[in-house]
């Protein structure tokens, strides 16, 4: 295949693709594919003869289609949102035309001015102040991963990696007993073991970390001899929406010397309304801060936003500088393969810019606040149906519920076998959680697409299957 294949089937795959947006309602939103149906289509081994591409294309809409699961569909209410919109494809297209490296500013000097730019305007979108630095990381987990390396490194005097940890005493890090299972893992891969990471119990209705329970667990650990090394601190966990008193931790935290790093992976996005940002109060003297623009705010996955204030402590942890990595002679450039975990980086800053100039700030705030206020409305007539009761609250846009028929002992079993029916019936897709000791279902709204009909019909769909199990 040669680049004359661009021309001839980029126009067909710009068709396929606003065919393809348009007509999701029409497709059931969860793959409704059996394990091991797509697989056993696939050939066993890999063709000796080239193909044309007329043919691969379609089996991809013949085979493959099918066990998609449609993340853009607009009554995709599971999980998290993971955005998409047309400025960012467009934007995908390009990156990947150009397919360039972007680990070093040498390597693509546009790719690190754009993202050096692009993170300063979504520092002021989201109302930290300067004083920041950005990079993007590929997901959340690495930025996370990143600040518990740096959090070590400093607790350690920076013997951490030259030394190993070996004969080192244990680092702690604390966090509540909410966070994101990518904590755990960061410690994990630090070396920090998921015995030295702390959970602390939670108070009050939006689960927030325990600053009197930080405090007193920092001083056994030093009392014990440990070494007290970072807080996770959150906003918006990925259960139901635990949200920390963010000042009230970094008091804490500060007053014991310890890097505090907040995870906004999801609702990181909606403080760009000011109605909103009470929820990061104290963000402001955060070591680092962290959420996903490829969640909630409209820009293709990967495309982590990763705050720091203090640049140099993440390139003391992460920069390493083989000979071939050098660059001669240019003094104040940064190489942002020095401020992540991988070397090689795609140029993500370009969707940033396409979706941010292409909505504008002010349109981006009326998509999330009409998020929020259909996953209030929704809630509310859940909560006025008497064989239902919400479970938790909306936090931004994301609420948990449970049916209750009366006469039914199992009200966890009853929720899930309503999951079920649920998503096979194909015209919403949601997920579960335990909440308050129960099996309780999720809903959040944030698709790209979705609209107030949509979730209307969301409301339609869970009270007519569950009335008919
Ligand atoms: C989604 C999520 C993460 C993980 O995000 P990735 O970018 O997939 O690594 C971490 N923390 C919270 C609170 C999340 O909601």
């Amino acid at each position: 295949m040669d680049t004359s294949a661009l021309e001839k089937w980029g126009p067909e795959l710009a068709h396929w693709a606003s065919e393809y947006l348009n007509g999701l309602r029409e497709r059931p939103v969860r793959a409704q594919t059996a394990p091991g149906d797509i697989a056993s289509q696939i050939p066993a081994s890999p063709p000796n003869e080239p193909e044309e591409f007329a043919a691969l294309f379609s089996d991809f809409e013949n085979l493959i289609m099918p066990g998609i699961t449609h993340w853009q569909h607009p009554r995709f209410f599971a999980y998290f949102p993971a955005n998409s919109s047309p400025p960012s494809v467009l934007a995908e297209w390009i990156t990947a035309t150009l397919a360039a490296q972007c680990m070093l500013w040498q390597t693509s000097p546009a790719a690190t001015e754009l993202e050096t730019c692009m993170l300063g305007w979504l520092r002021q979108m989201i109302g930290l102040p300067e004083g920041f630095h950005g990079v993007i990381q590929d997901s959340a987990s690495t930025a996370t991963l990143s600040a518990i390396l740096v959090a070590r490194e400093k607790a350690l005097s920076w013997t951490g990696n030259t030394d190993g940890l070996a004969g080192q005493p244990a680092c702690r890090i604390y966090c509540s007993d909410q966070v994101h299972s990518s904590i755990d893992k960061a410690c994990w891969i630090a070396g920090i073991g998921q015995n030295n990471l702390v959970k602390l119990p939670t108070q009050g209705p939006l689960k927030s970390l325990d600053p009197a329970a930080l405090e007193s667990a920092i001083k056994a650990d030093k009392a014990a001899g440990h070494l007290p090394a970072g807080v996770i601190v959150c906003i918006g966990a990925t259960g139901t929406g635990g949200s920390d008193d963010i000042g009230a931790a970094i008091d804490v935290a500060h007053s014991h010397g310890l890097y505090v790093h907040v995870d906004a992976a999801w609702a990181g996005s909606a403080m760009v309304c000011p109605e909103f940002r009470h929820l990061m109060a104290g963000s402001e003297r955060a070591d680092s801060f962290v959420f996903n623009p490829h969640k909630w705010l409209f820009t293709n996955f990967d495309c982590t936003a990763h705050f720091i204030r203090d640049p140099d402590s993440l390139v003391k942890t992460l920069g390493i500088r083989p000979s071939f990595l050098v660059t001669q002679g240019r003094d104040g450039i940064i190489n942002y393969s020095e401020w992540s975990v991988p070397l090689g980086r795609r140029f993500r800053a370009l969707k940033l810019w396409f979706v941010i100039r292409s909505y504008g700030v002010e349109r981006m705030q009326q998509m999330i606040r009409n998020h929020v206020r259909w996953a209030e409305d929704i809630a509310a007539r859940i909560n006025a149906e008497p064989d239902f009761e919400i479970v938790t609250q909306p936090m931004l846009s994301l609420f948990s519920f449970r049916y209750r028929r009366a006469g039914v002992d199992d009200l966890d079993g009853l929720n899930s076998r309503l999951l079920d029916a649920i998503n096979d019936d194909g015209r919403i897709y949601l997920t579960q959680t335990q909440a308050e000791g129960h099996y309780v279902i999720r809903f959040q709204v944030g698709q790209t697409h979705t609209t107030e009909e949509d979730v209307a019909l969301a409301f339609d769909v869970i009270t007519e299957l569950a009335r008919g199990l």
